[in-house]
């Protein structure tokens, strides 16, 4: 089949996610992310609605994009007004790019009810508008605002408005299902249906209302359409856009259809995480292709299988998409996770039957004591190694105190209690031994600070560790205020995130734990990646 263009509006219609807000910054930053991907089309915003999307076009003229094209986003001009004049077209035309798409209306009743003008109204609106950036050499691409819904009440008026963009030049029509409550089959009817008015290249618009969005978009594909829109991570309103994280794979691994190269496909799962990162939302776990639980196994019988075939319970090989297999250990899990995962992190002494029972006892030891290491696989990482006669671990702790202590403000600062926590932290690395003292707005922040501050002397580059979720967990088993807990921490260096886990009767010993696993395993990845330069 023919290539497939991909066009990303993350940074536009992404943004319309409840909790998203991108800086002109992140943009930028996303913008160059989706360069390196490979996207041919980068949508950055609507510069005729905001001065932050104004912003981000005038900045991004410094960019240096090597595959993607930045494109403007905006509206057909308004009803009885003159395309020359109207503000938005000309803020389309200001950015400075070469490539604007222009949204129109191709269902009757949106245009009778919603836009309150007529029918031959609204296709003079995408006439002159289309025209108007044609004449000004520009590539335009026209958005069919609610196509399938449309197509659905009125099928002649819906491609009459398509066939109006087709003759005032428009270089893509893009049919859009707005509502996101189209189903496959009847995408397939109407793309058929326009590839036989029209011979200019189609795209495909799709939203997850009825949780189709990535098949209506592969289905349309099928069906003739050769441009497809999405987000990252199928960011977006309501349940959100299609998804290009699942759209890209299947199309290039499920499909045979080219629109990425392997080694730009490769990059898919990094770029995902990236961009929740961006969005200031914890990656994902379960997204099929990118999440770190799309290639998990945790059944012991799955597990054994992988040892023999790799293949026999995934459906790609995870390395296409840049994700990996993981084996979850866990108490429910067998000898044969053990060996897998022991293997996969390079313990030198492959682990014989006897030694792979003993550290599974051990793991279900620590588990009856409330770890889990089902999503802590950079504490269980650390287990195998500690097991190690020859472990040198990057630091000790020695010992630590925490005082909390509830202070009222003087006077001049309003009569408000404040809590303080204050925390000294004694660890040892090789013969020396480092004293440390640190304030925080809790205990926990005040150990973190603490033992950070200690070890950033030694290791610099630990400032790029951030933590980036802490979740608490009270075990059921026990009761009240005696009751074990566990603390799971994710955290992340930019590129990449691990967990770590930690319980006790003590929150604080919890967290100490979890954290100190957290960074000790940070500081272990590190010395492993530089070994092969040093030789
Ligand atoms: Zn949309």
């Amino acid at each position: 089949m023919a290539p497939v263009q991909l066009y990303d509006t993350t940074l536009r219609d992404g943004a319309g996610q409840e909790g998203i807000s991108f800086s002109v910054v992140d943009k930028l930053k996303i913008a160059q992310k989706l360069d390196e991907l490979g996207i041919h089309f980068i949508e950055g915003g609507m510069p005729g609605s905001n001065p932050k999307d104004i912003e981000f076009f005038r900045k991004a003229q410094s960019l240096t994009l090597s595959h993607s094209e930045l494109v403007a986003f905006g509206s057909t001009r308004r009803a009885k007004a003159k395309a020359e004049t109207d503000a938005n077209l000309l803020a389309l035309v200001d950015t400075g790019v070469k490539v604007i798409t222009i949204v129109g209306k191709s269902s009757e009743l949106q245009v009778t009810h919603v836009l309150e003008t007529t029918l031959e109204e609204n296709l003079s609106m995408i006439t002159d508008s289309i025209r108007y950036l044609k004449a000004k050499g520009l590539t335009v691409f026209f958005d069919a605002e609610h196509f399938f819904d449309g197509f659905k009440a009125n099928p002649r008026y819906a491609l009459r408005t398509l066939a109006v963009a087709t003759e005032a030049g428009a270089d893509c029509l893009a049919l859009c299902d707005t509502n996101g409550g189209t189903l496959p089959d009847e995408i397939t009817g109407a793309v058929k249906a326009v590839r036989e008015l029209t011979n200019v290249l189609l795209g495909i618009h799709t939203h997850n209302d009825a949780e189709m969005a990535v098949a209506n978009t592969l289905a349309a594909v099928s069906a003739g359409v050769s441009q497809v829109q999405g987000t990252i991570n199928g960011y977006g309103e309501r349940c959100g856009n299609a998804n290009l994280c699942s759209i890209i794979p299947n199309l290039k691994l499920k499909m045979s259809i080219d629109c990425l190269t392997d080694v730009q496909l490769a990059k898919l799962t990094e770029v995902s995480h990236y961009i929740s990162e961006m969005a200031n939302l914890i990656p994902d776990a379960f997204l099929p292709y990118v999440g770190s639980s799309a290639f998990g196994h945790k059944a012991g019988l799955h597990v054994s299988g992988l040892r023999k075939w790799t293949d026999s319970y995934q459906h790609i090989d995870p390395a296409q998409v840049g994700n990996q297999q993981r084996v979850l250990v866990s108490e429910l899990s067998g000898k044969a996770n053990i060996i897998y995962r022991a293997k996969e992190i390079g313990f030198d002494l492959p682990l014989r039957g006897k030694e792979a029972q003993k550290l599974l006892e051990q793991v279900k030891l620590l588990e009856s004591r409330g770890f889990q290491y089902d999503h802590a696989e950079a504490s269980f990482e650390l287990l195998v190694h500690r097991a190690k006669p020859d472990y040198q671990p990057p630091f000790e702790l020695v010992d630590f105190m925490v005082v909390i202590e509830k202070r009222r403000r003087p006077p001049t600062k309003r009569n408000l209690e404040e809590m303080l926590s204050e925390a000294i932290v004694k660890i040892k690395v090789g013969v020396e031994i480092m004293h440390t003292v640190a304030e925080g707005n809790g205990p926990v922040n005040a150990l973190d600070q603490a033992l950070r501050k200690a070890l950033l002397q030694l290791y610099p580059s630990l400032a790029q560790v951030r933590l980036v979720d802490y979740k608490v967990r009270i075990l059921e088993e026990s009761i009240g205020t005696e009751s074990q807990v566990r603390v799971l921490i994710e955290s992340s260096d930019g590129v990449k995130e691990w967990r770590t886990v930690g319980s006790s009767t003590n929150i604080i010993e919890a967290s100490w734990l979890a954290l100190a696993d957290s960074l000790e395993y940070w500081l272990l990845r590190q010395k492993a990646l530089k070994k092969p330069s040093t030789k």
